[in-house]
């Protein structure tokens, strides 16, 4: 006999998972649409829809991808890439190197522009690498969940398009959490995630692009043998499961018959973007914006530092340096949670022991929550053994809020 799951109360201010819109949960517990009922065929067609808004994109094509971010990175990388070809990645933290370790697999002839983590690049520095390597495919990172850095992307897209390059996108961590403006920043692929400014659970990846990638995907698309023997195609994309230029007919009219939709998740993708659009994508940047102000206050406050430069730092991410007293702060971050039931992140490669991540997205980034951590962060440290200015910090967050 096992007993029935019980699931502690959780504040989450890690940088992903997040807490789940209730509304979204409460759609998982609908019942079950079989896939092509015309009543779920209709929610995944608002879906598609709504997909478009935080992406800042009129592009025709937006649809979610069963498995978590990464899955949606592997399918748009792999959609365009056959071996040999040449991919730029400027890497300026950890999740750069996701994008080079998906690349590789596909055998992709790979250039990396690399730097230390406490900033993005200068576009300058990236088109200039762009002149020389002269890729296919130059693909990077939005917003750098590991270091909280943001890289500016407007004149590296449109450097791109005019060289007929594409440009794909990492949007995982920035995806509804702060401005995104694909169609103006000439990004040809944008992948977004559930988990994080979105507030849906772990398990999908939300996919956008342009019609030059449709010309790809049409020249590449390789019909299932079960569904028609005479589709064949030399150049087909090399995974079934990750295949947009399959995924593309099950989302759109033709509704061939790739894999079974996960019924519930589309249920709550539904619920968390609605949620998005109806608070207005505009609201919901300048929520994210506030939140982050006042937290970023309240550690200043505290007498803690920060990993990074500040002025590239994303609103959705914080990284504090681990103050001295307290080891490499997992006791602080098991007290946190024990204790407060308050999860923070630590970090990863050389950053790990020395920075800790407070995220701060969708439900997650509430006031009450950043009140929350701020408190319980300097209470954990104080007993940890670390020194903070005390008594300090709450009200430094307060004051940003005017309440
Ligand atoms: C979280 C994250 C990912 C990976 O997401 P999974 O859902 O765990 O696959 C990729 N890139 C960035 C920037 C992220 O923040």
């Amino acid at each position: 006999m096992f007993s029935e799951l019980v699931i502690p109360s959780r504040t989450i201010m890690t940088p992903g998972p997040v807490e789940a819109h209730p509304n979204a949960l409460k759609a998982m517990t609908s019942t079950i649409l079989g896939q092509f009922d015309p009543a779920f065929l209709t929610i995944m067609d608002n879906v598609k829809e709504m997909i478009k808004v935080p992406f800042g994109t009129k592009n025709q094509q937006a649809f979610a991808i069963d498995g978590t971010s990464r899955s949606g990175l592997e399918a748009a990388l792999i959609a365009l890439i056959e071996p040999g070809d040449k991919v730029l990645i400027p890497a300026y933290g950890r999740f750069a190197y996701l994008l080079g370790e998906i690349c590789e697999r596909a055998k992709a002839e790979i250039k990396y522009l690399e730097k230390d983590w406490n900033n993005p690049f200068a576009q300058e520095e990236i088109i200039q690498a762009i002149e020389e390597f002269n890729p296919k495919i130059v693909t990077m990172v939005h917003g750098e969940t590991a270091n909280g850095q943001m890289q500016p992307l407007d004149k590296i897209g449109a450097a791109c398009r005019q060289r007929d390059i594409f440009f794909v996108v990492d949007m995982v961590a920035t995806y509804g959490g702060v401005p995104i403006f694909v169609d103006d920043w000439c990004v040809d692929i944008a992948i977004g995630g559930t988990q994080k400014c979105i507030s849906v659970p772990s398990g999908m990846s939300l996919v956008t692009y342009n019609s030059r990638v449709e010309a790809v995907l049409d020249s590449r698309y390789q019909k299932e043998l079960g569904l028609s023997k005479d589709e064949r195609n030399d150049h087909h994309i090399s995974s079934n499961y990750l295949d947009l230029s399959q995924l593309q007919r099950y989302w759109n009219s033709e509704r061939i018959n790739h894999h079974t939709e996960a019924t519930s998740m589309i249920y709550a993708l539904h619920e968390g973007l609605r949620a998005v659009i109806n608070e207005g994508i505009e609201n919901v940047w300048a929520r994210h914006q506030l939140n982050n102000d006042a937290l970023v206050a309240g550690i200043e406050a505290m007498g803690l530092g920060f990993f990074g430069n500040m002025d590239t730092k994303m609103p959705t991410v914080t990284p504090i340096l681990i103050p001295e007293g307290v080891d490499d702060g997992e006791g602080v971050r098991s007290m946190l949670l024990d204790v407060f039931h308050v999860e923070i992140a630590s970090s990863f490669g050389d950053l790990k022991g020395k920075v800790w991540r407070i995220g701060n997205m969708g439900y997650s980034s509430r006031r009450e929550n950043v009140l929350q951590v701020l408190g319980a962060l300097e209470a954990a440290i104080i007993y940890c053994g670390g020194s903070v200015k005390a008594g300090e910090a709450v009200n430094a967050a307060l004051k940003v809020y005017q309440v």
